[in-house]
């Protein structure tokens, strides 16, 4: 049995929203998959697994819609249970970033770089700052070399961080995510903002990988799944280290303390045999309350 997850998503018009939830319901339904999916009056999200001639018949019937028939389809090994169930949801936006109504990829977006132009910017050592748009905790498993991490726990946050990067304002910049849905918007927000020449990773990181695995981007690459990590091969260095100790790894964990719930990097001499960690000193301080209030 030969799994797959499916990812795409497109900045696109969608007039009734909740007719195509029930849609996407029924089609899930149909082919047995199970995932994750965003559908907003400005687009559409989806992160699907199924067997993979499931997901395949899924394309081929949902790629019939001519609002989505360009779609680009990312596609990578799953294991049956990368997903707890189906959740298909209506919201106002595809991303969470709460920007001005002005930012709009439909209208204006960053322009797209596909991974073979990025690849020969990086040989050819063009003057470039890469811009990682992904949340940190994601950074610190796997980034593109030299790359830029901003710090951000959510993507409504660049507003309060998009000031880091006043002094490449004028450079050529490229951002860069998972698999390109927030570029759209975030490099759409850069423009808005003044900056000068920006490009997004087209495909994003998933796609760069799959061309050039084990190139340019090191490390791994976090999914927002069971897998937590993708491993597309090639020669690559483990550049995540323990939140604890700093020794080199790539597994993660979420905080035990309730109201931190973050994720981080921890190693197995870290991880202890009673469950979860703490990612900081505070958080553990913090143990009799969180473990007060659970019991509750
Ligand atoms: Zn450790
Ligand atoms: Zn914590």
């Amino acid at each position: 049995m030969k799994y797959q997850v499916l990812l795409f998503y497109k900045y696109v018009t969608v007039s009734n929203p909740q007719e195509l939830k029930e849609y996407s319901f029924e089609l899930c339904k149909r082919f047995n998959l199970t995932g994750r999916v965003i559908i907003a009056e400005e687009g559409i999200n989806y992160t699907l697994e199924g067997l993979v001639e499931d997901t395949e018949n899924f394309v081929k019937e949902f790629l019939k819609d001519e609002r989505f028939s360009d779609t680009h389809i990312k596609r990578s090994e799953g294991f049956g249970k990368s997903f707890p169930g189906l959740s298909i949801k209506v919201r106002r936006e595809i991303v969470g970033t709460k920007f001005p109504a002005e930012v709009d990829p439909r209208v204006k977006t960053g322009n797209h770089l596909n991974a073979e132009e990025l690849h020969d910017w990086y040989r050819n050592n063009k003057d470039f700052v890469v811009v990682d748009m992904r949340n940190s905790y994601e950074y610190a498993s796997g980034h593109f070399r030299g790359s830029e991490d901003l710090g951000m726990k959510a993507s409504r946050e660049l507003k309060e961080v998009v000031d880091k990067l006043e002094d490449v304002k004028d450079k050529t910049i490229v951002t860069v995510c998972t698999g390109g849905i927030k570029c759209e918007k975030m490099s759409s927000y850069l423009l808005y903002k003044g900056f000068k020449d920006v490009h997004q990773l087209h495909g994003g990181i998933h796609t760069y990988m799959e061309k050039f695995p084990g190139k340019d981007f090191l490390g791994t690459l976090y999914t927002y799944d069971e897998r937590l990590t993708m491993d597309f091969g090639g020669d690559r260095e483990i550049v995540g280290t323990c939140k604890r100790c700093n020794d080199k790894t790539e597994k993660y964990q979420n905080c035990a303390n309730a109201e931190c719930n973050m994720l981080f990097l921890i190693c197995n001499d870290c991880m202890s045999e009673e469950g979860p960690g703490f990612c900081s000193n505070e958080c553990e301080k913090s143990t009799a309350r969180v473990v007060n209030r659970v019991r509750a």
